[in-house]
């Protein structure tokens, strides 16, 4: 049994999610605001959160923050039109995955396993990968470079850490949008760039003038030791 939480004010959305999840057997406890579902999120302690970004009372995206203040539970977020911009936002404040609006309800439950299939992954065991003067600690989630710690988002870090422990291969941004987000059947690819640019920025690189991250025009991007290159 799963134990979900539904941060949603659309009281019809509201019902027909609850049923069709408590229908295969979920638990499912309900908020028709923001502040109703911090409450919630902290006496409940749910497995996932579905997050409405259009709440009444607060900003989805402040809603996400101080949520993630308090807790590490997987969210996904539903959004009210493919907005890029308002999704790569969500996705870089913390959020495991989204929705949008309109969606089936198998949609939503696939997604549900997914980010709980992800969060049950065992990470133990997992030893830092190490190529050149770059470190990534899965255990601790730090990474550093040459010496110097790296202050990374979580996607950065997933981000960072697949493309390592491939190092000198491609891995496409299919791939990329599978593992780090999530979304085995693709997605907006710009998501990838853009996390892309900001790894880029804190590794002190260009696209143009690589030293680790090196796209591979239509393809990908492979992570590579600079002396090899
Ligand atoms: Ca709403």
């Amino acid at each position: 049994m799963t134990r979900i939480l539904l941060v949603e004010d659309d009281a019809a959305i509201r019902r027909a999610l609850r049923r069709s999840l408590e229908d295969q057997g979920d638990a499912v406890a309900v908020a028709p605001d923001g502040m109703t579902g911090l409450r919630l999120v902290l006496s409940e302690q749910p497995d996932v959160v579905l997050l409405d970004l259009g709440l009444p009372d607060v900003d989805g995206l402040r809603m996400l923050g101080m949520l993630r203040g308090v807790s590490d539970v997987p969210v996904i977020v539903v959004t009210a039109q493919d907005d890029d911009r308002t999704v790569v936002k969500a996705l870089d404040a913390g959020a495991d995955d989204y929705v949008v609006k309109p969606f089936g309800t198998e949609q939503v439950q696939a997604r549900i396993r997914a980010v709980l299939r992800r969060a049950s992954r065992p990470t133990g065991g997992e030893g830092p990968v190490v190529v050149a003067g770059l470190s990534i600690d899965p255990r601790s989630r730090s990474a550093s470079l040459d010496g110097e710690r790296l202050e990374l988002s979580r996607k950065e870090f997933d981000l960072l850490f697949l493309l390592a422990s491939r190092s000198g291969e491609v891995v496409t941004k299919r791939e990329l949008l599978a593992e780090v987000w999530q979304q085995p059947y693709g997605g907006a690819e710009r998501t990838v760039d853009v996390h892309l640019s900001w790894l880029r920025r804190k590794l002190g690189e260009t696209a143009a003038q690589p030293r680790y991250l090196h796209s591979v025009r239509g393809v990908g991007v492979r992570l590579a030791d600079p002396g090899d290159e």
